[in-house]
């Protein structure tokens, strides 16, 4: 049988079923730590996960993972907002978690983290651009990243104001002052 999570016409309720019950498999208690959640998943797949913000260009997905012989790293755009930085670690990490093959650049191996230069992560994209993850997998991922960032948000909501990050508040008092309107409204 094909796995549904693969298969190009599996409907969104049965995909989401299938993502929210992997996702079940980890740990969600607040506060949320997306160190934590990467930590998870890396000893799923049994290889470390290094994170590298770069410039990426606009067109881009804004992130990307390349995987090494010892490592997999989540290249993602540092140019973008915080929140949607956290997004786009969260849909690459669903491709890791989902063990999607996208960019395996196993021939181009560092052993440290630090030398995974400009130039590296510019052949990553052109490669992953040529031979990227299936749509059916990147619908799966980004599913994936929206329910992560649902139980991160429950994780959050449940830890005191002052502990939260600013562009969390942020984010927190524009939703509190969009439901406000909304009730004041109607
Ligand atoms: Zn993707």
């Amino acid at each position: 049988m094909t796995d549904p999570l693969r298969a190009d016409g599996t409907d969104l309720s049965t995909l989401r079923r299938l993502i929210d019950e992997m996702l079940d498999e980890l740990v969600w208690d607040p506060p949320f730590d997306l160190d934590r959640l990467l930590g998870q998943i890396s000893a799923r797949r049994g290889k470390r996960i290094s994170l590298y913000p770069a410039a990426l260009p606009r067109d881009g997905a804004g992130g990307l993972v390349i995987e090494r012989a010892k490592d997999l790293v989540i290249v993602f755009d540092e140019t973008l907002p915080p929140l949607q930085q956290e997004h786009v670690i969260m849909h690459e990490a669903a491709h890791i978690l989902f063990e999607h093959s996208g960019t395996s650049l196993e021939d181009l191996t560092g052993d440290e983290f630090t030398e995974l230069d400009p130039e590296l992560v510019e052949t990553a994209q052109r490669f992953a651009r040529r031979d990227g993850y299936s749509g059916a997998e990147e619908k799966v991922a980004e599913i994936a990243a929206a329910l992560m960032w649902m139980r991160a948000g429950a994780a959050r909501s449940m830890v005191p104001a002052p502990h939260r990050s600013r562009a969390v508040a942020e984010a927190n008092a524009r939703f509190e002052a969009a439901l406000m309107n909304r009730r004041t409204s109607s």
